[in-house]
C-alpha cells in the first residue's frame, strides 16, 4: 500500500541518532508522525538504543561519519553527532574536533542545499570554567584553548561560529541549543559521566568515586525535559536562532549528588575521594530566562523522580 505523506509530517535527519540524547529524540519525533533518518558512525552510539525503533517504516538508519559529505533530502536537521563524555571525546581528540568542525560544515552545506532548518547540539562547555554565575547566553566564557577538554569545547565553539556565519552569509535557518548536563536511561554505564558512574557503583556495592573535594557544582536535567526543549526550539519562529541555554537550574555539589544516589538506591557503598581531572569546571548552572521567554519551556521532572527512573534503567 502506498503511504500518503501527511503535509504536517516532515523528513528529519538526526546525526548522532544512535546516541543517548539522539535516540530519545528519534523516538519523540517518530511518535509525532515524522519520518526520521538516523545517521551515526556508532563511535559511541549503540544499536540497542534504537533497536526498538527499527520496525517502524518511517525510521531509517545510515552508518556514516559526518566528517564526510552526505547527500540526502530532508526538511529539518538536528546535528547531535559528537562524543560527549570526557573519556570518549578525549580518546581521539583530533577526531572530536573534526566531528564538530568538518561535520558541522558538511551538515550546514547539506542544510543550505536543501533549504532545511538546522539545530546544533552545543554545550555549556562553551562557557568553560565560568567566572559568571549562573551562566547566561551573553557570557563569552572562560575556555582553555590548549587543554585536554579543548578538543570538545573549542570544537563546539567553532561549530557555533560556523552556524552563525552560515546564517549571516547564506540566510540559513539555524537554531543553537547550549545543553547543560543531562541524564537518564540509555546513558552508557562506563562512559565516566558522574550520574551513570555513581548509579552503577551504588548498585554494584562499590565505592562512589568523588573527584576532588566534591564541592564543584553541576545542574542536572532529566532527558525528557531536555528533548521537549529541543523540539520547541526547532519549532520556534525563524528569528529565534539562539544560542539558548537548555538545562535545569537545580545546582548542587557532586558530593550531595553522591549522597542522593546512595540514599535512593539503598546502597551500602561508601564515598571515596579521587584526583580532580584537569580543567574540571568549578561551578555550572544555567540561566534559563531566555528559554522561558522564547520557548515557554522549563524542566518539570524533579531530581528524585529522574534519578529513580535512571536507577530502574540501570537495574534492568
Ligand atoms: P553520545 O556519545 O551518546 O551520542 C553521540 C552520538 O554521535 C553517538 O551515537 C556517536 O556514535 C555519534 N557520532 C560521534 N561522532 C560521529 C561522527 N563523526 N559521525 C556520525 N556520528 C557520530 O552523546 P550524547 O550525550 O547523546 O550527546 C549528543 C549531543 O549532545 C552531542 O553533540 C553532545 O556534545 C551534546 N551535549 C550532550 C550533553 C549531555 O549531557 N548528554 C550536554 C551538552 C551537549
Ligand atoms: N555538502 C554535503 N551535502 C550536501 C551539500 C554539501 O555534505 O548536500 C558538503 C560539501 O561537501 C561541502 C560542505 O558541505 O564541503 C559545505 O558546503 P557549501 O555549499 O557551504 O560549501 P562549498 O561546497 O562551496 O565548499
Ligand atoms: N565526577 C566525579 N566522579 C565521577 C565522575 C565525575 O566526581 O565518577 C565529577 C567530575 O569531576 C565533574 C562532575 O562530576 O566535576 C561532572 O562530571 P561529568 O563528566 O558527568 O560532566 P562534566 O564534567 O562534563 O560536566
Amino acid at each position: 500500500m502506498i503511504q500518503m505523506k501527511n503535509s504536517s509530517n516532515k523528513r528529519i535527519l538526526i546525526t548522532g541518532g544512535a546516541g543517548f540524547l539522539g535516540s530519545h529524540l528519534c523516538e519523540r519525533l517518530l511518535d509525532e508522525g515524522h519520518e526520521v533518518l538516523c545517521v551515526d558512525n556508532f563511535y559511541t552510539g549503540r544499536r540497542m538504543n534504537i533497536a526498538h525503533l527499527l520496525p517502524n517504516p518511517r525510521f531509517e538508519v545510515m552508518r556514516h561519519d559526518i566528517c564526510f559529505p552526505l547527500y540526502v533530502e530532508v526538511d529539518e536537521l538536528y546535528n547531535f553527532a559528537c562524543p560527549a563524555s570526557p573519556i570518549h571525546y578525549q580518546f581521539d581528540p583530533v577526531q572530536t574536533t573534526k566531528t564538530s568542525v568538518h561535520g558541522s560544515i558538511n551538515m550546514l552545506g547539506l542544510a543550505k542545499r536543501v533549504k532545511a532548518k538546522i539545530l546544533q547540539a552545543s554545550t555549556s562547555e562553551v562557557y568553560g570554567d565560568p567566572t559568571t554565575h549562573p551562566q547566561h547566553e551573553g557570557y563569552w566564557g572562560n575556555v582553555n584553548p590548549i587543554g585536554v577538554r579543548s578538543c570538545y569545547d573549542e570544537g563546539k565553539r567553532c561549530a557555533e561560529t560556523l552556524f552563525f556565519d552560515y546564517h549571516r552569509q547564506h540566510q540559513l535557518k539555524i537554531k543553537v541549543a547550549r545543553i547543560f548536563n543531562t541524564y537518564g536511561p540509555r546513558m552508557y554505564p562506563n562512559d565516566g559521566r558522574v550520574v551513570s558512574n555513581f548509579i552503577v557503583q551504588a548498585l554494584q556495592g562499590e565505592d562512589l568515586t568523588v573527584y576532588g573535594s566534591g564541592q564543584q557544582t553541576r545542574s542536572f536535567c532529566y532527558v525528557d525535559d531536555l528533548i521537549e526543549g529541543l523540539v520547541r526550539l526547532m519549532n520556534s519562529p525563524d528569528d529565534v536562532t539562539g544560542p539558548v541555554n537548555l538545562g535545569k537550574p537545580n545546582e548542587f555539589t557532586i558530593l550531595e549528588l553522591a549522597e542522593r544516589v546512595i540514599k535512593l538506591t539503598g546502597s551500602r557503598s561508601k564515598i571515596v575521594f579521587q584526583t580532580l581531572p584537569y580543567d574540571d569546571p568549578h561551578q555550572r548552572r544555567p540561566d534559563i530566562s531566555l528559554a522561558k521567554e522564547k520557548l515557554d519551556w522549563e524542566p518539570k521532572v524533579s531530581l528524585e523522580a529522574g534519578l529513580k527512573k535512571t536507577i530502574a534503567y540501570f537495574k534492568g
